[in-house]
C-alpha cells in the first residue's frame, strides 16, 4: 500500500534523496571510509561542507552580508542562544508571541534579558518572531515591520518552502528535521553586522560570531546531516528553487483546507489571512471522533496526522517532500469520513 507521513517532524525526506545517501554514505567516493568516519582535519571533511553550504546559499539567495552556519543543538537550544549572541548591552528585545514555539522563545531569552511581548521599543536589542507557528498552523505571509531593530526569526518548520528576502532579515535559525535534513543540525543565517554582541556567558561553540568566522568548525559539526542539508538544497534547485516550492505548499493546503471547510463535520482551526501552507490544523467537531479519524486514516497509509498535544487534534504537515498525491488522498479520505458520518 502506497503510504503517506504528514508527521510535524523529523518529517518525510524526498525518496531520491535517501536512495543518493545510501548509494554514497557508506563508502564515500571509494574511500573505504564511510561519511561518518571522515577525520576532522581530513580535507574531505572541509569539501562535504563547501559543497552544501554554497548549495544553500545559492537555494536562499543568501546576500554576501549574510553568513551561514552550520551548529548543532536544534531550535529549541538556539532559543536561548540566539538571546545570548544579541541581546549585547541592551539587555532588552521584543517577542512576537503567535503561540507554542515562541512562547517557548520567550521563556528562554527571559533568561538572558527583558523581553518585550508585542510591541516594539526603540531600544530593543532586536526583534523576534516565529514564521511559521508549527503547532497551531499560524503562519506570517509577510515579513511584520520591526520598526528598524535587527528582525529575527525561527524559520524551523518554513525555511526552504518559499523564497525570503534576507535584506529585510538579520538572524534566521531553523532546526533541520522538517524541510532539509535529519535531527541534529541547526542552521542559523546571521547578517555580520550583528557579530560581536555576544554575552560573555556565551558557550564558545555556540558563539555565532566566533562560528562564522570559522566556517562552523569551532568544533565538531554533524558532517552527515550537512551533507543531507546539501542534496536537499539541490533538490529543491532542481524542482525549479523556491518560488516553486512557494507555489506547491500553497496548492496543496488550498485543496485541503476547501476540503475541510466544505466538510460538515471537520473544522479548520486557524481562519483568514495567518493560515499556514505547511501546517494545516483541524478537527472534528465532535471531539469524541479525532480518534477514530486517525486509527481509519493509518489504516489508508494516510500517517502521523495526530496534533500536538498544545494545538488542534488533527494537523496535516505538507513540507516539500510531501507529494500533491498524498494530499488528494487524505482530502479524499476526509470527504469520505464525512460521507459515513452523515449516513
Ligand atoms: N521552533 C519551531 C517552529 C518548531 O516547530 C520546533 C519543533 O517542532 C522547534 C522550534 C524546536 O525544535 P527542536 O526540537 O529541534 O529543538
Amino acid at each position: 500500500m502506497v503510504s503517506f507521513n504528514f508527521g510535524a517532524g523529523p518529517a518525510v525526506l524526498p525518496g531520491d534523496i535517501l536512495e543518493q545517501a545510501r548509494a554514497e554514505a557508506f563508502n564515500w567516493q571509494g574511500s573505504g571510509m564511510s561519511l561518518f568516519e571522515i577525520p576532522f582535519g581530513d580535507p574531505t571533511f572541509g569539501a562535504v561542507m563547501q559543497t552544501a553550504h554554497r548549495a544553500l546559499q545559492q537555494v536562499l539567495n543568501l546576500p554576501d552580508s549574510h553568513h551561514l552556519l552550520f551548529l548543532q543543538g536544534g531550535a529549541y537550544a538556539h532559543f536561548a542562544f540566539v538571546a545570548m549572541n544579541l541581546m549585547g548591552d541592551k539587555k532588552r528585545a521584543c517577542y512576537l508571541d503567535t503561540g507554542h514555539w515562541s512562547k517557548r522563545a520567550i521563556a528562554e531569552a527571559s533568561k538572558y534579558g527583558e523581553i518585550v511581548v508585542d510591541r516594539i521599543v526603540a531600544d530593543g536589542a532586536y526583534c523576534h518572531m516565529t514564521t511559521n507557528e508549527t503547532t497551531q498552523g499560524r503562519q506570517f505571509h509577510e515579513l511584520p515591520d520591526s520598526q528598524g531593530l535587527p528582525l529575527v526569526a525561527d524559520m524551523t518548520s518554513d525555511i526552504l518552502t518559499r523564497p525570503i528576502d534576507f535584506s529585510h532579515m538579520d538572524l534566521v535559525y531553523a532546526s533541520a528535521q522538517k524541510n532539509i535534513a535529519p535531527a541534529g543540525l541547526s542552521l542559523v543565517i546571521m547578517h555580520e553586522k550583528l557579530f560581536d554582541r555576544a554575552l560573555d556567558i556565551t558557550p564558545t561553540v555556540f558563539n555565532y560570531t566566533l562560528q562564522a568566522r570559522n566556517n562552523s568548525r569551532v568544533n565538531t559539526p554533524n558532517l552527515f546531516g550537512i551533507y543531507m542539508a546539501g542534496l536537499m538544497a539541490k533538490w529543491v534547485t532542481d524542482q525549479g528553487g523556491l518560488p516553486e516550492m512557494a507555489k506547491r505548499s500553497r496548492e496543496k493546503s488550498a485543496v485541503l483546507y476547501e476540503t475541510i471547510d466544505h466538510s460538515r463535520f471537520f473544522h479548520a482551526s486557524v481562519n483568514g489571512e495567518m493560515r499556514s501552507h505547511v501546517n494545516v490544523c483541524f478537527g472534528l467537531k465532535d471531539p469524541a471522533l479525532n480518534e477514530l479519524f486517525l486509527q481509519q486514516a493509518q489504516h489508508e497509509g494516510l500517517l502521523n496526522l495526530n496534533g500536538h498535544s498544545a494545538g488542534a487534534p488533527l494537523r496535516a504537515s505538507l513540507y516539500n517532500a510531501l507529494p500533491r498525491a498524498g494530499v488528494v488522498a487524505l482530502a479524499d479520505f476526509i470527504k469520505r469520513f464525512d460521507g459515513q458520518l452523515a449516513r
